[in-house]
């Protein structure tokens, strides 16, 4: 893999927030002093009540505890909304980009933020919502999405947000997991040019068992829904009678401010628990300096506010920070694979943060796509939610970034919150591929997967797992703390297990190898599949590869390569020698697919991820137990996949 180093520019250095000798710094003392680095931070938000003990946390096992600021008491849509009130009311706080570029956008103040917040904060209790309910978001993305999340911030009830994509299965299952009051959902829901009916999915979840919970219906489209007998009100009906002005309840640091289920990648999805006040110092303080934010910047993230990436990119770190954010209610590719060039053009977009899933369709779609839009607002680019391979950091790079904006390739998870390894604009030089290092107050730390020991060297690979606690790790599993115990603190007792690989280099930076369980071991090499998909991915015919092990006789498991090809290339018996002689020519004769499986999708979950378990289900022929899929994006791929699998024999 390329190793090619690109140093922040000195112009990048000069303005930014932290320069590399100030990256130094505070990082050191983040860690010889957590409790002083996170007492000075801490007080980045408004609290009500001022905190006084900073840390009190503890790994061990049988009783892992996490508490953060813990007698202080604050409030999340206060610090999102009010406190921006005096300053910078009249600002913009969310620009909103509707699916279709025929439809006007909204610029939306901080002033009418805070009305429409409260009057939906009334709303909800009118509605009979206390502090400590949980409501459940089944909304696209769409401003009052922001406004729901916020409005439940504010009078103390938990939001557990299910993606809008979801099935009414895997909506029903989330509300009765969390034993939800509300719901709040919209008549229907446009994406790509297509609109689906949110509310009947919503009527089906809650069809047999869950009379009692009422449903709050946005109108977005006008189209027509049923109604169910009872429970059912609209949003703008309701706010007819209700003040604009709901004053902001005083919550504990460590009061829950939301549950979120996680992808799903690699099992069943957990309910992960986030509190209030670390969550929010920690979202707000990545969110300035990851992307180097700066008062007046136009920040837009292309999540969807059901990932974890939209709760602390789109709305909570943002906001926090009195930004102008961008909400985009569509997709990448609608109407045409110019779309995110042609917003970020439109709103003069300063830092773009999307997905290398999203990168390497768009580049498969070629470059004319990006050519046709003025980027030159572009300040920093940002990645998450899987390993970017190198070509295509390399494409995000030079034709989106024209060699000149600074890619932040940020590592995280659902259940860290927050940023754990990235490059910081001004301070980090990057190499593609890296996340490179931590942000303050991060440990990272590689061990021996199966001794469990911690390795010292500087270059070292294994797991990767992390030290102490930030202050916006998750606090437990909804309902079942002995999860949380098990998932994350058993296996390398006294450290949060990630459950990725990652290999460190000799200049310390850290490289995600794929998820521990995709760790194939090839006539006793170990080796991550990332490293191979990348090879893959790095021929110009290939648009996309996801590898996983299957059992061999000889060498204990061989390599399936599941490839899909680019636009208007053809599969053939030849294409496939030159891709083996290809990876062997990239990586070694090690790393040579056995078998190679021409597919014309890939198994992603909602957010974009290959799932690469059933992947590995399929290539072992064990497809009768594929496990939970109901967070896959398009279930019917499965099924071409088992059809056309390769022979073993
Ligand atoms: P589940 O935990 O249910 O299997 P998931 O792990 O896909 O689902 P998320 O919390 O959305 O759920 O994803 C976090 C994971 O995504 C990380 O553990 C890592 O494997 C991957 N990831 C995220 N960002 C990066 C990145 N920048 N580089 C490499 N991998 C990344
Ligand atoms: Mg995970």
């Amino acid at each position: 893999m390329t190793d090619k180093t690109y140093p922040p520019s000195a112009a990048a250095a000069a303005h930014a927030h932290a320069d590399k000798a100030k990256y130094d710094d505070m990082y050191a003392a983040s860690i010889a002093d957590p409790e002083a680095f996170w007492a000075e931070h801490g007080k980045r938000v408004d609290w009500i009540k001022p905190f006084t003990k900073v840390k009190n946390t503890s790994f061990a096992p049988g009783n892992v505890d996490i508490r953060w600021f813990e007698d202080g008491s604050l409030n999340v849509a206060a610090n999102c909304i009010d406190r921006h009130l005096e300053t910078r009311g009249d600002q913009t706080a969310i620009i909103w980009e509707p699916d279709s570029p025929d439809e006007e956008a909204q610029h939306i103040t901080y002033k009418e933020v805070h009305a429409r917040t409260c009057k939906m904060a009334n709303v909800l209790k009118e509605m009979g919502v206390t502090k400590g309910d949980r409501v459940v978001l089944y909304l696209p993305m769409i401003p009052e999405a922001a406004y729901a999340m916020l409005a439940c911030a504010r009078i103390g009830a938990i939001h557990s947000i299910v993606f809008a994509g979801f099935s009414a299965e895997a909506l029903g299952a989330r509300v009765n997991a969390c034993d939800a009051k509300v719901v709040i959902t919209s008549d229907g829901a446009p994406r790509g040019g297509r609109v689906t009916n949110l509310k009947d999915s919503v009527n089906q979840a809650l069809l047999n068992d869950f009379d009692e919970v009422k449903c709050l219906v946005v109108k977005r489209t006008g189209q027509q829904i049923a109604w169910r007998a009872d429970g059912d009100y609209w949003l703008h009906e309701m706010e007819e009678t209700v003040s604009d002005d709901c004053p902001p309840e005083e919550m504990n640091a460590e009061d829950p401010l939301f549950i979120l289920y996680t992808s799903g990648s690699t099992g069943q999805p957990k309910g992960v628990v986030h509190s209030t006040g670390g969550y929010i110092v920690y979202a707000s303080m990545t969110h300035q300096y990851t992307f180097d934010y700066h008062d007046g910047d136009i920040f837009w993230c292309t999540a969807d506010v059901g990932w974890v990436t939209g709760h602390s990119y789109i709305v909570y770190g943002p906001l926090a920070n009195g930004a102008t954010t961008l909400m985009f209610e569509g997709v990448p590719t609608y109407p045409d694979a110019g779309r995110f060039w042609q917003v970020c053009e439109k709103h003069k977009v300063n830092q773009f943060y999307t997905a290398p899933t999203a990168i390497r369709a768009l580049m498969g779609q070629g470059t004319e796509f990006v050519e046709k839009y003025d980027l030159s607002d572009l300040k920093v680019l940002g990645t998450v939610g899987e390993p970017i391979n190198p070509e295509a950091w390399n494409w995000y790079n030079d034709v989106v970034g024209k060699g000149k904006v600074p890619i932040v390739d940020t590592w995280w998870q659902t259940e860290t919150g927050g940023h754990l390894l990235t490059p910081l604009p001004g301070a980090t030089a990057t190499k593609p591929g890296s996340a490179t290092l931590p942000f303050f107050g991060v440990q990272p730390v590689i061990l021996e997967p199966t001794s469990g020991e911690e390795i010292s060297d500087t270059a070292a690979e294994g797991v990767l797992c992390i030290k102490d606690s930030w202050p916006a790790q998750m606090r437990t599993v909804w309902g079942d703390h002995a999860r949380f115990e098990k998932t994350y603190f058993s296996d390398y007792k006294g450290y949060y297990f990630t459950g990725d690989g990652c290999r460190r280099d000799a200049d310390g930076y850290y490289w995600i190898t794929g998820r521990v369980d995709d760790v194939i071991n090839v006539s006793g090499h170990r080796m991550g599949t990332a490293e191979v998909e990348s090879a893959l991915v790095a021929h110009s015919k290939v648009a996309e590869a996801a590898v996983v092990g299957y059992p061999h006789n000889i060498k204990g498991q061989g390599i399936y390569a599941y490839v899909t090809l680019m636009n208007g290339e053809e599969p053939s018996d030849d294409l496939r020698k030159e891709l083996e002689t290809w990876v062997r020519s990239e990586i070694g004769p090690i790393a040579k697919p056995d078998l190679i499986q021409w597919a014309p999708g890939l198994p992603k979950t909602r957010s974009g991820k290959i799932m690469r378990r059933i992947l590995r289900k399929i290539a072992e022929d064990d497809f009768g137990a594929l496990g939970d899929t109901s967070t896959l994006a398009d279930p019917s791929v499965v099924d071409d996949l088992i059809e056309n699998r390769m022979n073993k024999s």
